[in-house]
């Protein structure tokens, strides 16, 4: 399955820290909401020039809602959690 990228459009969700990787079968409609939140995210084209990444206070709902979640440890850089 493809892994795609995901960033919240307006921020500060507290389940996927804002930005968040899924795996998803090709057929499956794009990704519109977080289902962590419910907020509108945006599927990442490219470069990782997200200036304001906020830090997750849960990364066990993350987790149960099946995301991969990842932290920022160095520029460009993102650790598994
Ligand atoms: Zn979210």
């Amino acid at each position: 399955m493809p892994l795609y990228e995901y960033e919240l459009c307006d921020g500060s969700c507290t389940a996927c820290g804002g930005k968040f990787t899924l795996r998803r079968p090709i057929s499956a409609p794009e990704l519109t909401k977080c289902p962590g939140c419910k907020r509108p995210v945006r599927k990442l084209i490219s470069s990782f020039s997200t200036p304001n990444i906020l830090k997750p206070t849960s990364y066990s709902d993350a987790k149960k809602a099946g995301f991969t979640v990842f932290k920022k440890v160095s520029k460009g850089e993102y650790e598994r959690q």
